[in-house]
């Protein structure tokens, strides 16, 4: 692969290399577009098979994070952490803490968070060496599990897509069909079922659903079964690329709304959705409940404020399917418009010399 080659594809910044032979660290870091503000992502520790793989996990969720930061109006940049590890061998101390440090040597372009295979404990080592680093324990003034505002967030735009499609946000009787109850599908249902919707689940792991069993009302389906569900919403909150041709033949639902990454298999199932009338709520748009959480760390972290932000994609969701409609194009496009233009202002904005910048 030719790595330069390939950032200019994906319209990169920067790409760093982590090495540290005693601590088993081979990892690198992705940072996509920093017009908006420092660059924060993810650190995701997986077995990629080749650094090409990982290379292009991390140059892929990079520019998504500059998409999520941008619609939710945040005045970062995207940016992603990859280590090449068997999470069999356990994450080491040595090799968390020796990333933390490559991560201090960016001097703040680049705030590391929690993602697949690290926790907020391990958020809590990397912090021994470097200050850019969220999702710390709230004990520690940090905003803890991500998971829970991301459901915030989800919660809130499932509201803003019922309000769009039936002229009343009120879940009571609303049917929502739920892909997925793990973190953010068990408290998604949660909130869903505490303003009266009826739920309807399906998790491949059975534990999940005993564990919706022990506080929650919900009928249950078998995992394929779940996106042909007769039902008011269907919210993926599961894994990505479940919106096929074929899925989308089958849904039943009016909205489409869940955590999920990536949730459209190609652009041409975004416009499936599009042509059968059914609303779809962008999924980075609608999940960056997390990532408004964590941002929210770097000023000082207050709940109370972090929880108003998260309820403002309302309103943002709403923007986006207005935007959609008036244009008569899907809804992704929409998003994908609305955040790029959000960088392409402010990048013009912000051409005007301030002396204190230099
Ligand atoms: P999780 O692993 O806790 O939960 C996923 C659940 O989906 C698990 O219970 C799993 O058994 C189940 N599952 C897997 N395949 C399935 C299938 N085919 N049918 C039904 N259930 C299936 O993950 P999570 O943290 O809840 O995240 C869910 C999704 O939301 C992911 O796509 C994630 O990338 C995205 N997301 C998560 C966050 C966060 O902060 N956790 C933030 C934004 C987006």
């Amino acid at each position: 692969m030719n790595l330069l080659e390939r950032l200019a594809e994906m319209d990169g910044e920067q790409v760093v290399f982590c090495h540290d032979a005693l601590a088993g660290l081979r990892g690198l870091i992705a940072i996509h577009d920093t017009t908006l503000g420092p660059a924060m992502g993810g650190l995701r520790i997986h077995p990629y098979p080749s650094e090409e793989e990982a290379l292009e996990d991390a140059l892929r969720l990079s520019r998504a994070m500059t998409m999520k930061a941008s619609a939710a109006g945040l005045n970062l940049g995207g940016g992603c952490a990859v280590v090449i590890c068997d999470l069999r061998q356990g994450k080491s101390e040595a090799l968390l803490r020796a990333f933390g440090r490559q991560v201090e040597g960016l001097g703040g372009r680049f705030t590391i968070a929690e993602d697949a295979g690290t926790t907020v404990e391990d958020m809590e080592t990397i912090a021994q060496e470097t200050r850019y680093v969220v999702g710390l324990n709230k004990r520690r003034g940090g905003s803890g599990d991500p998971a829970l505002k991301a459901a915030l967030g989800v919660f809130h735009g499932i509201q803003a897509c019922l309000e769009a499609v039936f002229g009343d946000r009120g879940l009571r009787n609303r049917r929502v069909a739920i892909q997925g109850v793990g973190a953010v599908g068990l408290e998604l249902a949660r909130l869903l079922g505490e303003e009266g919707a009826a739920l309807v689940v399906a998790d491949t792991d059975s534990r999940r659903i005993d564990k919706v069993r022990t506080f929650l009302q919900a009928e249950v389906v078998a995992p394929e079964k779940i996106s042909g569900v007769d039902c008011d919403v269907f919210s993926p909150c599961a894994l990505g690329g479940v919106l096929t041709e074929a899925a989308v033949a089958g849904l039943r639902a009016r909205i489409v709304a869940g955590s999920a990454n990536n949730q459209l298999e190609s652009e041409r199932v975004g416009d499936l959705l599009h042509a059968r009338g059914i609303t779809y709520a962008p999924d980075f748009v609608i999940n960056a409940g997390g990532l408004i959480n964590a941002a929210e760390e770097l000023q000082g972290y207050d709940e109370t404020t972090a929880n108003a932000k998260i309820g403002k994609l309302f309103q943002t969701i709403q923007t986006i399917l207005r935007l959609a409609r008036e244009k008569s194009i899907p809804s992704h496009v929409a998003a994908n418009q609305w955040a790029q233009d959000r960088i392409r202002v402010i990048r013009d904005v912000r051409r005007t010399f301030l002396p204190a910048e230099h």
